[in-house]
């Protein structure tokens, strides 16, 4: 997959571009390719690279696309964007999750853009709010940042259509219900049970689980396969799904790294495998006699802002922090024992 080289300011200006043209964007050549290869693909790695000498020589670009301010000028904006955003030079992450730290982080080009004659101009700050127009809370809450996306009037990201979603929703409900097997990622089983404990009940707009457990309750012994990625029988009509790579992309481009760690520690608890299938009740007899508590698998503790940040990780560090537990999974194993027919009794002791 082809790594494109990016300056750090070449990012806010594309940004800029549309506090100062509307929604056309960059006139500048450069800034043209940059957002056609963007939009083109979100999920693409960009490295950040800059003149930062030093031990990060290794992967100073030159004064090649420096802008006409100078040097010094422009080796000081590169350097102040990358200490809002927390990275290094060099740091390869995808496009999207780049810019959804920029979004977060950075907020005005006042004190980063220096003497650049747009930053008086007041463009970017009109183009966030542009992009951000309608969706104050756009950074919280699980599909917030598609809402960034669908109410701005213009987007540097190139998401997918309401249609596509409803559509996708059809389809793979449709597969699901004639399928000999349901393959489903193994931590979404445990979010099920909370969606369960709220009430949720099908038709879901978000994914498919609510129709997946209505329908193992009716057919208990139809096999479950445990599948890694964001797979399409489940996650077919989310708005944190990139079909493209089958990744999740939810937590502002990152969930798929979250998601994947709380499926493997899954697959740990419970001693399986990708790949194996399993009947339905007896995967959640196996789930409810491991997994008592979403804490062990969900809890994600760290410095923050961090790719491992998501809405779970935080509440359930706290909870284990202080011995408590996630109560929307206690209600919801407690209400699906008894409606899949699980007899607590035969629960035994968890490991
Ligand atoms: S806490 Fe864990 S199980 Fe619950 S919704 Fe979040 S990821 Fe899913
Ligand atoms: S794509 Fe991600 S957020 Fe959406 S249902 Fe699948 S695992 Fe969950």
């Amino acid at each position: 997959m082809e790594i494109l080289k990016v300056r750090p300011y070449q990012l806010l200006c594309l940004i800029c571009s549309f506090g100062e043209n509307g929604c056309n964007g960059p006139k500048d050549k450069k800034l043209k390719e940059l957002l056609e290869k963007i939009r083109e693909f979100s999920s693409r790695p960009i490295m950040l690279t800059c003149n930062a000498g030093d031990v990060f020589s290794y992967q100073d670009p030159g004064i090649e696309e420096d802008t006409e301010e100078g040097s010094e000028f422009n080796r000081t904006r590169d350097l102040e964007i990358l200490h809002k955003l927390d990275l290094m030079p060099g740091a390869i992450l995808p496009a999207r999750i780049i810019l959804f730290r920029i979004f977060d982080k950075i907020l005005t080009s006042s004190g980063v853009c220096g003497q650049c004659a747009k930053a008086k101009k007041g463009y970017y700050e009109k183009a966030l709010r542009d992009f951000i127009a309608g969706s104050p809370d756009w950074n919280t809450g699980d599909t917030g940042f598609y809402k960034l996306l669908k109410e701005g009037k213009c987007s540097v990201l190139n998401e997918r259509k309401e249609t596509d979603f409803a559509e996708e929703k059809k389809k793979s409900i449709a597969a699901m219900y004639e399928a000999e097997e349901i393959s489903v990622r193994p931590h979404i089983l445990l979010c099920a049970v909370e969606q369960y404990a709220e009430g949720i009940r099908p038709p879901f707009t978000y994914d498919n689980l609510p129709e997946m457990m209505q329908h193992i309750i009716k057919n208990p012994d139809l096999k479950i396969k445990l599948v890694p990625d964001a797979d399409w029988m489940m996650c077919a009509p989310c708005p944190g799904r990139d079909p493209g790579l089958n990744a999740c992309i939810q937590a502002k481009g990152h969930g798929g790294l979250t998601s994947q760690l709380r499926d493997l520690r899954v697959l740990q608890k419970l001693g399986l495998k990708y790949g194996q299938s399993v009947k339905a009740k007896d995967l959640y007899k196996l789930i409810f006699e491991r997994i008592k508590t979403t804490n062990e698998i969900c809890t994600l503790d760290g410095v923050f802002p961090s790719v491992w940040e998501d809405k779970c990780g935080t509440p359930n560090a706290e909870w284990t922090r202080e011995g408590k537990e996630n109560e929307l999974y206690k209600k919801g194993r407690e209400l699906l024992m008894v409606d899949l027919g699980i007899e607590p009794e035969k629960i035994i002791n968890g490991k």
